[in-house]
């Protein structure tokens, strides 16, 4: 066994996943499972395929080439709008891609041409989150480049919300991508196959009875994965938060002063510290930082102990108030967020583990 490490829980990953599909199928809701979270750990994936998933995305296509050579099953759906150099590979990895630009329609034709294939595309509108997306105007010349690129198939038409702006899903906005779905349906004289309505934070509309009936995916990771909505600022009621933790081990217990001593500069980030005087306190140094995880989205399980800071390779705590006392070599572990996740599977020094 070695520390740090990410113990994650398949029955609980698999349970959440699950209530999702169901959840979603009994509303003509396909799931496609979103895998960056945990850079496409293959256990994982297979989990959501296992459960119900019907898609597997991820925004890297190095995480879909991890799934395909653990033999994992797709299809494959790449979340992030290609980069024009990647545009060969995507075609050997994946099954569809979500797309923003003409240009890029373009460029999916001529490779397609050349190698003599075709490659599914999601067309994504910005309703005002203001990541990727063509702006609803533009349908018409979304229609051209399409007519003009038979090798591109256009399957559908996506939205994506809480990323950048942390705009929210509702009812209306959600019926404006459908009104627009039909605007491009019209111009191209085909039928959309794809209505993808967002991603986790879709999933309280969805709750509420209040997703259109047109929309049939949603591209979910954070819920399977966490069991909460960060944008939504909720943990998901009717799944399960108890999906993993991360572990590290303690290096040093010394009872120090809580205010430096000297005169302050800047610590090791650029940050000029901050400190309240507590008095001498216990505290403990594990052997984890930010080469490991996001500390900030970190929440020791321990009753008492409480985060002070961290450097690249260690994190600081205040055990005063732990009983019984902590000693050397003793394990903590945390609650992680969506950051401290992400950072944790895709660190070289965290050991992913499934159990
Ligand atoms: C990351 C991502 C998702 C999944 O988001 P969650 O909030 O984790 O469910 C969906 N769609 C796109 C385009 C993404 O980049």
């Amino acid at each position: 066994m070695s520390y740090p490490q990410l113990v994650i829980d398949r029955v609980a990953i698999s349970e959440n996943a699950a209530g999702i599909v169901s959840r979603c199928n009994k509303a003509g809701i396909a799931v496609a499972g979103v895998t960056k979270g945990v850079s496409a750990q293959p256990d994982l994936a297979r989990i959501m395929k296992e459960a119900g998933c019907v898609w597997l995305a991820d925004s890297r296509l190095a995480n879909i080439r991890r799934l395909r050579e653990a033999a994992v099953e797709g299809p494959f759906l790449l979340l992030r709008i290609p980069m024009p150099q990647e545009i060969p590979e995507l075609f050997d990895l994946a099954d569809m891609t979500l797309v923003s630009m003409a240009e890029t329609i373009d460029l999916l034709d001529r490779h397609g041409r050349d190698s003599s294939r075709e490659i599914g595309t999601i067309v994504m509108i910005d309703l005002g989150d203001l990541r990727e997306g063509f702006w609803p105007d533009e349908i018409e010349a979304v229609a051209e480049a399409y007519r003009r690129a038979p090798r591109v198939r256009c399957c559908g038409i996506g939205v994506n919300f809480g990323c950048f702006g942390g705009v929210l899903p509702t009812a209306s906005n959600l019926s404006r991508l459908v009104v627009i779905a039909r605007e491009l349906e019209r111009y191209l004289g085909t039928k959309m196959q794809i209505f993808s309505g967002g991603a986790t934070s879709s999933l309280a509309l969805l709750e509420k009875g209040e997703l259109p009936e047109e929309i049939n995916q949603l591209r979910i990771g954070e819920a399977i994965l966490l069991g909460s909505d960060v944008t939504g600022n909720r943990l998901i009621p009717w799944l399960r938060q108890d999906t993993m933790t991360f572990e590290a081990q303690i290096v040093e217990v010394r009872c120090k002063p809580s205010v430096p001593i000297g005169i302050i500069g800047a610590d090791a980030f650029g940050n000029v510290p901050v400190f309240e005087d507590r008095g001498k306190r216990l505290r403990a140094i594990v052997a984890s930082g930010r080469q490991d995880i996001r500390p900030e989205g970190l929440v020791p399980q321990l009753p008492g102990a409480e985060i002070l800071g961290a450097s690249s390779d260690h994190l600081l705590l205040d055990v005063e108030d732990c009983h019984p006392s902590l000693k050397l070599g003793d394990i903590i572990s945390f609650r992680v967020d969506y950051g401290a996740m992400m950072a944790a599977t895709t660190s070289r020094y965290v050991e992913v583990k499934v159990f």
